[in-house]
């Protein structure tokens, strides 16, 4: 038996990045940068104003107040996306609005709020020239000033290779003029469901036959990671129909098959996987998927990276440390992937049972957001202790408060089937 992580090194050190690719910025959106980026100027590229207002030496407001204002002479205006050509003397203002790069001689910017000039009574154009502005508070230098480089500075690694671009990242490169970004193409995940029991989706029941409901849930996983999913159907437990619909995967990066692989299966998966390539059959130390095949096909010159799950496989994504809600006993000493439903609750997430937590309860882990780790080594975890969490699917800023009434109810279920 190995553990998981003696199980994720030894997949990991036998498969390499793909090879970069140039795409639009949005069509980029959830691939992996291919290298570091770097940016070619600073953001700001010039100091600018943080609202709108006047742009001042803050020195001729000194001990400005609603009671004693200062008065300046406003001597132009300026818009984000103009430079203004002249400077601000003492005793003057250059209106400015928010984002506008602060002209020559001003340090700080007086919000209209603190002036005469309220939000409600935009002066007319006619009025700004030769006109006058009073102020009502002192500004000091820098106030209301956004600094160039303040964001980001030239020559700055601002994103790292190997990181996912998400809308923020996009946004960092667009803010550096890129239209285009290098990211790792995404790899072609072949997915085959073995046995003779299975059943396409659209085909009618029969007795003896279950629906293929792993290659739609896999397929949903690879894509859900980034990759594109290429479903290969069901192929029966004999070697013909196996192999014929194997290769039929060969022109992809990696073939995930599942089911045959438990030590009690009919031996022809294991027959064909072995003579298709090689392949090493683990027992890995949790619970579900203990069963596990990862070896790799021969295509003439090409080996295909190949992952055999068990009948019920469970991916994951991020670790959190949470409250356990309710007490999650352990059934043997193999670490435990508990299926839960992580929510907030006054202010603290908090991990409830998702029903049935047997291997074969599909619809406890489409209930569950989460899987709780209980450690092989213990006696599970009590209410109110903190438990380790992957995270199945956490784009949910909104708790999933819908499924808890069936989690609490899953409970009771939960300590039978234990
Ligand atoms: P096996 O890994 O072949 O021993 O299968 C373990 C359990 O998973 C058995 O009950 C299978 O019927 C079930 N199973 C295998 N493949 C699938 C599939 N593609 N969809 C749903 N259940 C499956
Ligand atoms: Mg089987």
């Amino acid at each position: 038996m190995i553990s998981v992580e003696e199980a994720l090194a030894r997949i990991l050190a036998q498969v390499h990045p793909l090879e970069p690719e140039q795409r639009p910025l949005l069509d980029a959106l959830g691939q992996v940068l291919a290298e570091d980026v770097i940016a070619g100027f600073d953001i700001p590229p010039l100091a600018n104003s943080a609202m709108d207002g006047y742009a001042v030496q803050a020195a001729s407001t000194r001990g400005a107040s609603p009671d004693e204002p200062r008065e300046l002479d406003v001597t132009g205006e300026v818009a984000a996306g103009y430079v203004f050509s002249a400077r601000v003397e003492a005793g003057t203002a250059v209106r400015i609005m928010t984002g506008a790069p602060l002209p020559a001689g001003a340090d700080a910017v007086v919000p209209f709020e603190e002036t005469d000039e309220s939000g409600e009574h935009a002066p007319q154009a006619e009025g700004l020239r030769g006109g006058r502005v009073r102020i009502f508070k002192a500004a000091l230098p820098e106030n209301n000033v956004r600094a160039a480089g303040e964001d980001v500075r030239a020559g700055q690694v601002v994103l790292l290779r190997g990181c996912v671009l998400r809308a923020a990242q996009l946004g960092v490169l667009a803010s550096l003029g890129h239209a285009r970004v290098s990211v790792i193409r995404r790899p072609v995940v072949a997915v085959l469901s073995t046995g003779d029991e299975l059943l396409a989706p659209e085909q009618p029941r029969a007795p003896g036959r279950i629906y293929d409901s792993n290659a739609t849930s896999i397929a949903a996983l690879v894509r859900q990671y980034g990759g594109i999913p290429r479903l290969l159907g069901v192929a029966r437990d004999n070697v013909d129909d196996l192999t014929q619909k194997l290769r039929a995967g060969f022109d992809s990066d990696l073939i995930v098959t599942t089911a045959g692989v438990s030590r009690g299966d009919f031996d022809v998966v294991k027959l064909v996987l072995a003579q298709e390539g090689e392949v090493d059959f683990w027992t890995v130390n949790m619970r579900p998927g203990k069963p596990l095949a990862f070896g790799a096909f021969r295509a003439g010159a090409r080996r295909i990276p190949h992952i055999g799950l068990p009948g019920n496989p469970v991916s994951s994504a991020v670790a959190f440390e949470i409250i356990a809600a309710e007490p999650i006993p352990m059934a043997d000493e193999r670490r435990f992937y508990a299926r839960c439903v992580v929510a907030v609750e006054q202010g603290r997430y908090v991990a409830h049972l998702a029903g049935s937590q047997s291997s074969g309860a599909l619809s406890a882990l489409a209930r569950a957001n989460a899987l709780a780790v209980i450690p092989e080594q213990g006696r599970g975890v009590a209410a109110g202790e903190s438990v380790e969490v992957l995270m199945l699917n956490w784009d949910a800023e909104d708790p999933p408060f819908a499924q808890l009434d069936s989690a609490a109810r899953g409970l009771d279920q939960q300590q039978s089937s234990l």
